[in-house]
Formats: C-alpha cells, sequence, structure tokens
C-alpha cells in the first residue's frame, strides 16, 4: 500500500490544551484510496485461491451461526441468484438455494450497522435525544449490521452499540450509488458554519473541529441539519469529498490529474455538485443566496439582514490583526502547517468579497458512517459471552468488532484511523485462527 504524503488533519479541536482533538496532522489517504487498499488483499487471497488454499462463495449471505458439541463450527445461510450489477449498484436479492459450510474456526467481518437507519435510530444514544428525522447513508446498503444480532443469538456479546459516528456535514449525492446515498464534505477551517436560522454555531465548532461536539449541538437546535456559507475560492481550495468516486485522480493513481485538481479553480467533482446538488445554492448576491436558501429547505427560517449582519462581522475581522474572532485565527492556526497552506486553506479573505465568487450556500445533513461498538473480543480476537469467556470456535474483526474489541476507538474514535483497526484486528483474528488449528 503506498500513500499520498501530504498529511490530512482531523477533529483539529476541542476548547483547550489538555481537552480532546488533535495537535498535529494524523493521517494518510492511501494511494488509490479503497481500491489501493484493498489489491495487496486481494492479490494475496487470489494467490491462495490458484494453490486451491482458499474457495471464495460470491452471493452466499450468512443468516445463522451454529454450534456442535459446544464450537462454534457451521455457518448456514442463502444463496442470491448470480448478478450481472455494476459495483456499488443493487443487486438481486433473489434466494436460489440454501446452504451450509463447517469449519474449524468462524471470523464474522460482516461491518457496521450504518446502512440500516432503524437500527442506528434503535441504539441512537440517550445523550444525542431523538435521532435527526431525516438521515443520509454514507455506506452501502450491504452494512446493515444484521450479522450482529446473528452472532448475538449464537451467544456472542454485542457491546457498546450506542457509540456510533455520524457526519454533520453531509449532502444527498447528485449521482447516487446507493439508496439515501449521502457524500461527506472533509472541510477545511474557512466555511461559516451556521445553524438552521442562521446564527453561527458556537466556538469551537468550526468546520473540521469536533464531529461528535456539533452533533450534539444540532440535536439540540430542534433541527437536523445546518449550513456551510463560503464562497467560490475557499470551496475550491477547501472541499474535498469523501470516497473512491469522488476521487478519480487518487482513485486512478494518476499524479497528472492530482496537480490539475490543486490547479483548478474548482475541481470537477465538486463542481459537479454545485451545478447538480440538492443542498447548493449558488448566487452573486446575498440576498439571492438567501431566497435560495429558503427555498431548499422550504422552512424560510433565515433571514437576509441577519445573515448579512454575522457575514459582515466575520469578514471585518480578516483586515484585523488584533481579531477576536477565533475561526479567523485558527485558519491562520492552520495555514502554519505546509500541507494546509497548500492545498487545503485558503488564504484569509473577505467572504463577501466579489472577487472570490460567487457565493455559496450549503445545507448539511446528518450522515451515518461508523459503528465504533460491536461484538465483543478480546485481544486475539475471540469474540466473548456476556460472561466474559471466549466463544469457542467464533472470532470478529473489523468495523462488526468496533474495529477491534468491540469499541477499540472510544466514543470520539481516531478519526481518519478506522482501517487500521480493521487490518490489525484482522490480523489477529487470522493467526489465532490458525494458531487455534495446530
Ligand atoms: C465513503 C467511505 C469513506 C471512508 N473513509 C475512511 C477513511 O478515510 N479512513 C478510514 O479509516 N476509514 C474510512 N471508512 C471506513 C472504512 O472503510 C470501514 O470502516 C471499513 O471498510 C470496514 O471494513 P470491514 O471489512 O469491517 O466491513 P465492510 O467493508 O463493510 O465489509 C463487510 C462485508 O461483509 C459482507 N456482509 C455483511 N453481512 C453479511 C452476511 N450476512 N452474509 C455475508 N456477507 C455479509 C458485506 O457484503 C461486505 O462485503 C470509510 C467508509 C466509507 C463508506
Amino acid at each position: 500500500m503506498r500513500i499520498f504524503p501530504v498529511v490530512g488533519w482531523a477533529e483539529r479541536g476541542g476548547y483547550d490544551a489538555t481537552g480532546h482533538g488533535n495537535s498535529v496532522p494524523r493521517f494518510h489517504i492511501t494511494w488509490g484510496t479503497g481500491p489501493g487498499v484493498v489489491a495487496p488483499f486481494e492479490r494475496r487471497v487470489r494467490e491462495g485461491v490458484a494453490k486451491g488454499l482458499v474457495q471464495l462463495r460470491f452471493r452466499h449471505r450468512v443468516t445463522g451461526l451454529a454450534r456442535t458439541a459446544g464450537a462454534l463450527d457451521t455457518v448456514t445461510g442463502e444463496i442470491l441468484e448470480p448478478s450481472g450489477a455494476e459495483r456499488g449498484t443493487a443487486s438481486s436479492r433473489e434466494v436460489t438455494a440454501p446452504f451450509e459450510l463447517k469449519a474449524q474456526a468462524v471470523i464474522v467481518t460482516s461491518g457496521g450497522i450504518g446502512g440500516n437507519h432503524d437500527l442506528v435510530r434503535a441504539q441512537w444514544p440517550e445523550r444525542l435525544g431523538t435521532p435527526p428525522a431525516k438521515m443520509l447513508s454514507g455506506v452501502p446498503a450491504h452494512v446493515d449490521g444484521l450479522m450482529l444480532g446473528i452472532a448475538e443469538k449464537a451467544g456472542a456479546h454485542h457491546i457498546n452499540r450506542d457509540r456510533m459516528w455520524h457526519y454533520t456535514e453531509g449532502i444527498e449525492n447528485w449521482n447516487p450509488i446507493w439508496s439515501r446515498h449521502g457524500i461527506r464534505i472533509l472541510p477545511g477551517p474557512s466555511s461559516l458554519w451556521l445553524d438552521a436560522r442562521g446564527k453561527r454555531l458556537p466556538v469551537p465548532l468550526f468546520p473540521g473541529f469536533d464531529t461528535l461536539g456539533t452533533l450534539e449541538h444540532i440535536m439540540g437546535s430542534g433541527h437536523g441539519y445546518t449550513w456551510f456559507v463560503l464562497n467560490q475560492r475557499i470551496i475550491g481550495k477547501e472541499f474535498a469529498l469523501s470516497g473512491s468516486e469522488q476521487n478519480p485522480d487518487l482513485t486512478g493513481k494518476s499524479v497528472r490529474d492530482v496537480i490539475g485538481r490543486a490547479r483548478a479553480d474548482v475541481p470537477a467533482p465538486v463542481k459537479a455538485f454545485m451545478d447538480h446538488g440538492a443542498d447548493f445554492v449558488v448566487e452573486k448576491d446575498l440576498d439571492a443566496l438567501v431566497r435560495g436558501m429558503n427555498a431548499v429547505t422550504g422552512d424560510g427560517l433565515i433571514d437576509a439582514a441577519e445573515l448579512r449582519r454575522e457575514i459582515t462581522a466575520r469578514d471585518r475581522e480578516i483586515a484585523n490583526p488584533f481579531t477576536k474572532d477565533l475561526q479567523v485565527t485558527a485558519i491562520h492556526g492552520a495555514r502554519a502547517y505546509l500541507g494546509d497552506r497548500l492545498i487545503r486553506t485558503a488564504k484569509p479573505h473577505r467572504i463577501l468579497d466579489p472577487a472570490a465568487g460567487p457565493l455559496i450556500a450549503v445545507r448539511l445533513n446528518i450522515l451515518t458512517r461508523k459503528s465504533l461498538g460491536g461484538l465483543e473480543t478480546d485481544l486475539s480476537s475471540r469474540v466473548l459471552t456476556a460472561e466474559g469467556t471466549p466463544l469457542p470456535g467464533l472470532y470478529a474483526a473489523g468495523e462488526a468488532a468496533g474495529f477491534g474489541g468491540g469499541g477499540v476507538h472510544g466514543y470520539r474514535s481516531l478519526e481518519g484511523t478506522f482501517l487500521g483497526g480493521c487490518i490489525f484486528s484482522g490480523r489477529a483474528a487470522g493467526r489465532a485462527a490458525a494458531d487455534a488449528v495446530t
């Protein structure tokens, strides 16, 4: 696996030096994005297939786990009819036959629950009140969490189920691959973040600073969405969109296209959202922008004079070397890191500067993504029962195991490092399952 050399900076911060948040940039983007991560593993698995060591059973949906003489050694389920559906699109769920497989060990790696909104709502953390009426799916429909219930039925302990990582910057994909498909904006620090009524979110809830803190604030606001207000100069430099399809240059490993993105006024995938996105309003003047914002939601909550006051107050601080606007201070701080200065943080300027226009407003929805709880395991990825004893034969890894252990990332996660937990817990499970035979 190879990595893009500029380190990404997520979850910049809480309230003070001892609080949560990162004081250093922390994660790399893989060269080739998701497919680039999978490729080296796929190569080895296919070598195993060629040697007769591995059998692949596509279109097999597991619906049950069973034990023989105490040890979990049986997997049952349904074989779905063959499908030529494109990658990412829904395939047929037509069942053609049942199946049963036996093995000395079973490793559950079925992922999280984010595609199953009923389960997300049922497990929604009490501290966040009622789940939002509208949520977008940041994961495909197959991330349905049903295997967690199946494993539980077989005796596994499912813990920390209310630990979830939902993003607060979700936009409806204008070109959806799966149902309710939302894309997460990975924002730089300059956009003005406003609640549904057009009031700025409180310090330190700036873009890219504190996902759970922002989610908590939004859930307390009585509205399930917020707004970014910015301009073309900011969107061109600061909007990165999550997902392999949204980053064809990195996914396609094209140095030329990566350089092209850095040089473009607005990268093509972002421009496509400006042109077609249901959550986007792009206008030359503020009054028209407000009319557009109110048309997007249909609730008429944004007042043009109030919004002008918010933006003008912030814009005045750009020229003030002693600024008391902490977001403006944070923008200067971000630009102290060369990677951000080059490709992630626009030079401070007035949002209402016509030369930086047009103005842009983006409605932001809650987007389901990661499950931080899951099947409880020990350090060898052996699944534990509610009594804390290993369930013989059963292992779990990846997001199904809360990225390891049943919640190795805690409540606040280590944003950007989820795959690390998947790979390490998978390795632990594989080694332990192999050792158990010898
Ligand atoms: C758009 C996007 C961007 C992301 N960006 C990052 C990032 O930048 N950094 C990071 O660290 N993480 C990121 N993640 C998260 C990370 O990709 C996932 O947490 C990780 O891929 C989970 O891997 P997994 O193998 O545990 O589960 P999955 O990749 O979800 O795989 C589970 C598999 O199990 C199969 N399955 C489920 N149930 C059954 C069943 N009953 N029978 C048979 N098969 C079943 C599914 O079909 C699927 O193939 C991102 C996720 C998304 C969606």
